[in-house]
C-alpha cells in the first residue's frame, strides 16, 4: 500500500440530499452531538450538509452548543443576487455560518443539467465568497467499463479549475465518487478508491504543482461504517463524503470514529 507522506487534515462530510425537514434537522444534530462526545475526534474535520431550508437551524444548534461540526450546502448559485429564481448565493450561505458547499455533485451533473462550465464558474462563486468548495468528480460504470476512468476524472477536475485563481489552490476540497457507487451499496474497494484520489493527486499536481500535496481529496459512495476505515487508510483518500448513512447519527458517527481512529485517535 503506498505511503501517506504528508499529513492531511481528514473530512467526514454528510450529504443528507433531500431529507429531513428543520424539526427532523434539529433532531439528528442534536442526536449526533450525543454520539460524537464520545469519540475522539479532535485530529478530523466533521461537517454536515443539511437542505437549504433546514441551515438556519442546525446553525442554531451548533452555535448554541458550540458543536463540533461544520456546516456545509449541498450546491450554491454561481451568480451573486438577481433574478435568478430560485437559486441561493453563497453570500446568504455564508450568512448563515455556512462553510463548505457541495459543488457539482453527480446528483446535480445528471438530474439538473450542470454541465463543467456551471461547475467551474460555481467553484469560482463559491471561493469568491470565501466559502470552501468540495468538487465532485466520478465516472458512471459505462464509463468504468469502457476504460475511461482516467480520461472523465481528468477532464471533470481541469474544467473545475478553470479561471480558479492560483492563490486560491490548496483552497478546494475534491470528492471522487464514483457514481456507480452512490446509493447503490456497492462502494469502491479500498484499491479502486485510492486508485482515483491517487490519479486526481496528479492532475492537481499537473495543474498546480506541489500544492497538490495539501489539497484533501475525498471519497464518497456506499461508505458506512464497515468499509470506513480501509478506505481512510489509503495514502490519498483524506476523508469520506457520506450519503445514506449520514441520515442516521449513530451510523455516521461511526464511520467518524472509524476515521479517528485511523488517524491515531
Ligand atoms: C453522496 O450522495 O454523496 C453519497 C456518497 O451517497 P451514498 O453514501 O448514499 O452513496
Amino acid at each position: 500500500m503506498a505511503e501517506r507522506t504528508v499529513e492531511r487534515r481528514p473530512l467526514v462530510a454528510g450529504n443528507w440530499k433531500m431529507n429531513l425537514d428543520h424539526v427532523e434537522a434539529i433532531h439528528l444534530v442534536q442526536a449526533l452531538a450525543l454520539h460524537l462526545r464520545a469519540i475522539e475526534h479532535g485530529r478530523l474535520d466533521v461537517s454536515i450538509h443539511p437542505p437549504f431550508t433546514d441551515l438556519r437551524s442546525v446553525e442554531g444548534v451548533i452555535g448554541a452548543d458550540d458543536l463540533p461540526i461544520t456546516l456545509g450546502a449541498q450546491h450554491a448559485s454561481s451568480y451573486a443576487a438577481g433574478a435568478f429564481t430560485g437559486e441561493v448565493s453563497v453570500a446568504m450561505l455564508r450568512r448563515l455560518g455556512v462553510q463548505l458547499v457541495l459543488v457539482g455533485h453527480s446528483e446535480r451533473r445528471q438530474l439538473f443539467a450542470m454541465d463543467d462550465d456551471a461547475v467551474a464558474a460555481t467553484t469560482r462563486a463559491v471561493l469568491e465568497g470565501g466559502l470552501t468548495p468540495v468538487i465532485c468528480v466520478g465516472e458512471t460504470q459505462e464509463q468504468r467499463d469502457r476504460g475511461q476512468m482516467a480520461e472523465v476524472l481528468t477532464a471533470q477536475v481541469l474544467a473545475a479549475l478553470e479561471g480558479v485563481p492560483a492563490a486560491d489552490s490548496d483552497r478546494i476540497i475534491v470528492a471522487y465518487e464514483p457514481i456507480w457507487a452512490i446509493g447503490t451499496g456497492v462502494a469502491a474497494t479500498e484499491e479502486d478508491a485510492q486508485e482515483a484520489c491517487r490519479l486526481i493527486r496528479q492532475v492537481l499536481a499537473g495543474a498546480r504543482g506541489e500544492v497538490a500535496d495539501r489539497i484533501r481529496i475525498l471519497y464518497g459512495g456506499s461508505a458506512k461504517p464497515e468499509n470506513a476505515g480501509d478506505l481512510v487508510t489509503q495514502a490519498d483518500v483524506d476523508g469520506l463524503l457520506v450519503g445514506g448513512a449520514s441520515l442516521e447519527a449513530e451510523s455516521f458517527a461511526a464511520i467518524v470514529g472509524a476515521t479517528a481512529a485511523c488517524y491515531g485517535q
